[in-house]
């Protein structure tokens, strides 16, 4: 675990450290954060940890938190990936309240500003091609090379950036950019651009602008027209806090907020780029943003994991300066201990094998009472029909077991949970030699699951009355990808091919067959369960959210 347990244990690390000591000081009366993601795709559990500190900060401090779209570069963005965003954010369970804003909302004051350094000589057109503009730029140990453009009057930088505006060029024929220093160690300030020309439909403003403001000239700007105190983001952006700063003091901004940065989430067996998930859709290599295989909340919302549990993972791992991977174990875990005290138990049999009880009264049933939560008398308990014809697990049963095998085979006894102890006596094969039925007898003496003369069975296994359970389609996920540390360069070498499993013949409850669609349940010795949206009357399909074995816990005590 690479987690920093000390500070997240206290509830405390750098960045709140940082905003106590400017509202004790007075710098600040109210903290106020933002969220301000790039609507250019589905949010992932990365993002959950960037969400639950914003406005995790906003509400332990008494300040708020903005929802800002970053809505650039409108050849990226969707109205449904804004759509989505907002709802996710929503079950994730935080609120913005009125504080909805938009990149796009400033663009006619950006611009303004933009116009602002050309006058002051701080800004210049660039007429060279992107590919140019690269070469020119240098590298860590070699200074750029000036543009031939640099040296532009304002009128004609004017003119120019003006017919920009105007739509008078195609895409990609020139930039503004910041005239800061070629030779700058930072590659950030070696003249970087500030607008771009795009021909593009944007979803909010349609086709009023045919020139799209940067990132990095966008952000601190926004930040400042809303008067944002702290503006946390992940490492990758601390080489442009020297630019953040350059732009928030040429400008006359209202207000001149400080950037912060935090070390972003690392997963194993995942990757956590909206460039690869949005590949992985595109490509079909997942069956949308929302399958339950993705690492997207809406992904983790469909398998059925409940947003409790990605609070608590994030607040586990804590909030730090140094870039770690944590191991996904870690997300399991957080995710069984929720599922493990909030959902009911049920019964299902994944790959059923037919029991034939022959000491059974034929046509006769009777109703056993099942508890649906042991730590919670309050759950209640409900009724399961028994028969003489019953599923249990295929896997539970062995013609011919290795000396450890407790379960079900020839002569041996096992218990039917909250029902009787049952023996097999026979074997029944179809023509190629595969076992389809089971032949055996059952004690009445039983009842309940426990034998009167005090004899003992080894093994507890689930059953379900074959008449009265419910045919559905199970589905099991493991990890997308093979490899713990997967190449994002090349992730269609290291996906797994056995991501999905669909089990078509499985059995469930009656009980779980009417459940309501967003309640998680156990199936008793074999996970936690949900119904998946895919569901028809006539044919429930649930998703396994996640195993009963704690594989973290096991590999964390072996440390
Ligand atoms: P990409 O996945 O292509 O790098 P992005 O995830 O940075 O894009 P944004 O919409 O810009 O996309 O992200 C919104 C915010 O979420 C940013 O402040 C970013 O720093 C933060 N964020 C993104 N990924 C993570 C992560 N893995 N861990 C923590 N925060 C993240
Ligand atoms: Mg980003």
């Amino acid at each position: 675990m690479t987690a920093d347990t000390t500070t997240a244990e206290a509830g405390r690390d750098f960045i709140r450290d940082i905003v106590q000591a400017d509202l004790d000081s007075k710098r600040h009366a109210r903290v106020v954060t933002r969220f301000p993601p790039e609507p250019n795709g589905y949010l992932h559990i990365g993002h959950a940890k960037s969400i639950a500190l914003n406005f995790g900060i906003a509400q332990e401090f008494g300040g708020k938190c903005h929802l800002r779209f970053d809505d650039t570069n409108p050849a990226k963005e969707e109205q449904e990936y804004i759509d989505s965003i907002q709802r996710d954010v929503r079950w994730l369970g935080f609120d913005w309240g009125d504080n909805l804003f938009y990149a796009s909302d400033y663009f006619e004051r950006l611009y303004g500003w933009a116009e602002d350094l050309i006058r002051a000589g701080l800004a210049y057109v660039d007429d060279q091609s992107q590919e140019e503009i690269r070469l020119a730029r240098g590298t860590l140990t070699e200074p750029g090379r000036n543009s031939p453009f640099r040296d532009r009057s304002v009128e004609e930088n004017l003119d120019l950036f003006r017919r920009m505006k105007a739509g008078e060029f195609p895409n990609g024929a020139r930039v503004l950019r910041a005239r800061i220093d070629m030779t700058a160690g930072n590659i950030n300030l070696r003249d970087p651009v500030l607008y771009r020309i795009l021909h593009a439909e944007h979803p909010r403003t349609g086709r009023a602008w045919s020139i799209y403001p940067s990132y990095d000239y966008a952000h601190g700007q926004s930040d400042a027209i809303e008067g944002i105190t702290h503006s946390i983001c992940t490492l990758e952006f601390e080489d442009h806090r020297p630019l953040y700063e350059w732009l928030l003091d040429k400008l006359p901004v209202p207000s001149h907020p400080h950037q912060y940065e935090f070390a972003r989430l690392n997963l194993t067996y995942t990757l956590l780029s909206k460039r690869v998930l949005t590949e992985l859709v595109r490509g079909g290599h997942v069956g949308g943003w929302d399958d339950p295989r993705m690492p997207t909340i809406a992904g983790l919302k469909r398998r059925g994991v409940p947003p409790e549990a990605i609070r608590e993972f994030v607040k586990r791992i804590g909030v730090a300066k140094a870039n770690s991977v944590v191991d996904v174990g870690m997300l399991e875990f957080c995710i069984r201990e929720v599922l493990n005290r909030t959902s009911q138990r049920r019964m299902a049999v994944l790959r059923p094998l037919k029991v034939v009880i022959e000491n059974y009264p034929e046509g006769q049933t009777e109703e056993l009472e099942a508890v649906n939560h042991p730590d919670d008398p309050a759950a209640g308990t409900r009724t399961i029909t028994f028969g003489r014809e019953l599923y249990i697990e295929r896997d539970d049963f062995m013609e011919d077991p290795p000396k450890k095998f407790f379960r079900l085979s020839p002569g041996k006894e096992v218990r039917l949970r909250y029902a009787y102890f049952l023996t097999c006596r026979d074997v029944v094969k179809d023509a190629s030699g595969e076992v389809i039925e089971l032949r055996c007898t059952y004690d009445p003496a039983t009842k309940g699951g426990n034998a009167p003369d005090g004899r003992k069975v080894k093994a507890t296994m689930h059953w379900l009355s074959a008449a009265q359970s419910v045919p559905a389609e199970i589905r099991i996920y493991n990890p997308l990808f093979t490899n713990p540390a997967p190449d994002a360069a090349n992730f269609a070498a290291d996906l797994n091919p056995d991501s999905l499993e669909v089990l078509r013949d499985a059995r469930i409850e009656p009980a779980v067959a009417t459940a309501n669609s967003d309640d998680v349940m156990q199936f008793e010795r074999q996970g936690y369960f949900v119904r998946d949206r895919d569901s028809t009357p006539s044919r429930p399909v649930f998703n396994r959210t996640i195993g009963l074995r704690d594989s973290f816990a096991k590999d964390a005590a072996k440390s």
